[in-house]
């Protein structure tokens, strides 16, 4: 079994606990020992990779993942895109994230069917690289829905990357159908506007029945599968916190009644404000009132606004928020989604430890294996980051990939250490 022994590393475990300085071994796939009292740890047969002083973390968790969209400002146009190229842009994005120190991602929406599919299965059998990947339907929603890009001169002869559904049994058909295609998530839209339509989004508007969404949960849950639901209005969060919904996005609206319905629902339900999008397309000053797209820059305030007190109220209520913010977008890209962790800190009143423990102890829980994923612990699968630097003193310097001097995810290595670190083979006896 390889093994590889990091020495002289100041370790942030993801537990939130004060750093220290350590050892870590890590044998084949895990992490075997961690040592914190500076006793040393039996080398034989070990790779020893001496981090003088840097920072070992675990990887990152992103919970709001579109791999198939590819960097434009607006994803319908990936309905352009014929598969065979789809899939090969979705293989380059998903090496760029985890080139960014993100070794596990959840996600939340593909554009065709099996994109996410085919992905996750070629990365878990080594043949790509990228991160853990739950993969994700295409969003269904309703006639007149976030999800609706129909034009009504081409109806479902459209192109389009999400699918209509209307009723409980269109649902339920398509729910199954996504199981079958091979997915571990669901996503809906129960709230907002056909996004091809609206000139000004509505994002008030609950769109799907409480029966609808009881379907879908029923369907994915028999089949062992998991429900993320686009969910913006106060009445769209709380029909997906009472069916049974398991990651609720962005939950914009979220009133007094709604925080105690996500607070009692905390032990079984996560929120990812995914405030990413907004806070670029604010910033890359994007007005678009004059298009189809019309997003007002006073909507779009108003939306992280709301967003950050959400998701502020959430954390102090013990419900856990999690990263990860749309990434894939011109003002958003792939790999940029460490920004997330900044804006942990800058909007939603972390510290930088906080938003470390968000991205990183939750990975477990989130990806369907606790305990094994987000910690350095015995045990844990062995995704580590060896950072340059102190996250804890600035956590933006996670952004810049440079900044990782070495990527591992399962006990191998995605990004070698870099020549200055001392890194050696000590032949066993
Ligand atoms: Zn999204």
């Amino acid at each position: 079994m390889d093994s590889t022994l990091y020495i002289n590393v100041r370790v942030i475990d993801g537990s939130g606990e004060t750093p220290f300085n350590g050892e870590v071994l890590v044998e084949g796939e895990h992490i075997s020992t961690v040592s914190k009292s500076g006793e040393a740890l039996n080398t034989a047969g070990a790779k020893v990779i001496d981090g003088g002083g840097a920072t070992l973390m675990p990887g990152l968790l992103d919970a709001h993942s579109h791999l198939s969209f590819t960097n434009t400002m607006d994803p319908v146009e990936t309905a352009l895109i014929p598969p065979e190229d789809h899939t090969l842009m979705c293989v380059k994005n998903a090496r760029i994230i985890l080139d960014h120190g993100f070794t596990s991602c959840f996600g939340a929406a593909a554009t065709k069917p099996r994109l996410d599919v085919v992905i996750r299965d070629a990365i878990a059998s080594g043949d790509i690289d990228g991160p853990r990947l739950l993969a994700c339907s295409r969003q269904l929603g309703p006639t007149g829905g976030f999800n609706d890009e129909r034009l009504p001169h081409l109806g479902d002869a459209t192109p389009a990357m999400s699918v209509c559904c209307d009723g409980p049994e269109e649902f339920q058909r398509a729910t199954r159908e996504a199981c079958r295609d091979g997915v571990d998530v669901i996503k809906i839209v129960p709230s907002a506007s056909s996004m091809r339509w609206a000139r000004l989004p509505l994002d008030e508007d609950t769109v799907m029945t409480e029966q609808e969404i009881s379907t879908v949960c029923d369907v994915a849950h028999q089949r062992n599968r998991r429900v993320a639901a686009h969910a913006r209005s106060a009445e769209a969060i709380q029909r997906c916190v009472r069916q049974g919904v398991d990651m609720i996005y962005h939950a914009t609206l979220a009133d007094e009644e709604t925080l105690d319905a996500l607070e009692e629902a905390k032990d079984r339900v996560f929120v990812g404000p995914a405030i990413g999008l907004p806070v670029t397309r604010l910033k890359a000053g994007e007005d678009r009132d004059a298009g189809p797209h019309a997003v007002s820059t006073a909507r779009l305030r108003a939306e992280i606004e709301a967003v950050g007190a959400c998701a502020r109220e959430l954390i102090k209520r013990g419900v856990r928020v999690v990263p990860g913010g749309d990434y894939g977008f011109e003002c958003n890209p792939h790999g940029a989604n460490a920004r997330e962790l900044e804006y942990f800190v800058n909007l939603f009143g972390c510290t930088p430890m906080q938003a470390i423990v968000a991205a990183t102890s939750l990975a477990g829980d989130v990806m369907g294996q606790p305990g094994k994923l987000g910690r350095i612990k015995s045990g844990q699968f062995a995704d580590l980051l060896l950072v340059d630097g102190d996250p804890l003193a600035d956590i933006s310097i996670l952004q810049d990939r440079n900044n990782f001097l070495a990527i591992m995810k399962g006990g191998v290595f995605h990004k070698h250490p870099a020549s200055r670190i001392q890194s050696f083979e000590q032949a066993a006896e």
